[in-house]
């Protein structure tokens, strides 16, 4: 029973961002409490919220290999759970991810101003990384695929084009970074692939 208890749940804030990883044991309390409730993939694409009582009799009609009992009942060990109590958002300087990036250029290319979806734009090093530009608010930019290859390793004005908007760190408020270095369990993936967009970008973004 230990070791189940031990096992990741994804937590998500009341906005349904994942904002941390704690143990199941530590799920199960906040569930108890009340400051929780269980997020279940329901399979159709759609999610359920579940708050203890509600998991209880799920978890008595309908068995799971992922249930603990205790003398008067059996529970299953969530896997997400979403979060009731407010959490207090520290005040931070805008993350700078790709989704930061998309949102400040908002999805529309640089240099020739047409707008894109997010899988037909790229992220641009205005002065190319191996000349020196850095990864930064200032030096990246979105770029469509036509317009990126046009570039290639060039500068701007080498390249003779030009920037529609001198690139700035944004001032509005960024969303929630997460990085949890442990295994994904496979019912964190829709909320995962939401914050790869929000994973704060470093040197290794090409
Ligand atoms: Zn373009």
């Amino acid at each position: 029973m230990s070791s189940i208890l031990n096992q990741h749940v994804l937590v998500l804030n009341r906005l349904w961002q994942a904002v941390n990883v704690c143990t199941a044991r530590r799920a199960l309390t906040l569930l108890v409490q009340g400051h929780a409730q269980v997020v279940l993939d329901r399979q159709d694409g759609s999610f359920q919220t579940y708050n203890f009582n509600e998991w209880q009799d799920i978890s008595e009609q309908e068995p799971h290999s992922e249930s603990i009992r205790t003398i008067s009942f059996r529970i299953r060990v969530p896997r997400v759970i979403l979060l009731l109590v407010y959490e207090h958002m520290p005040k931070k300087e805008v993350k700078f991810t790709r989704h930061n990036i998309f949102e400040r250029d908002k999805n529309t290319c640089q240099y020739c101003g047409s707008t894109c979806d997010r899988q037909d734009l790229n992220l641009d090093h205005v002065i190319p990384r191996d000349r020196g530009g850095p990864t930064t608010w200032e030096n990246i930019v979105c770029s469509c695929i036509p317009c990126n290859t046009k570039k290639a390793n060039c500068t701007p004005s080498e390249a003779g084009m030009h920037l529609i908007r001198k690139p700035k760190r944004p001032k509005w408020r960024p969303f929630i970074q997460i990085n949890f270095g442990v295994p994904y369990h496979d019912s964190w993936k829709h909320f995962l692939d939401l914050a790869y967009w929000n994973v704060e970008l470093g040197e290794s973004v090409s």
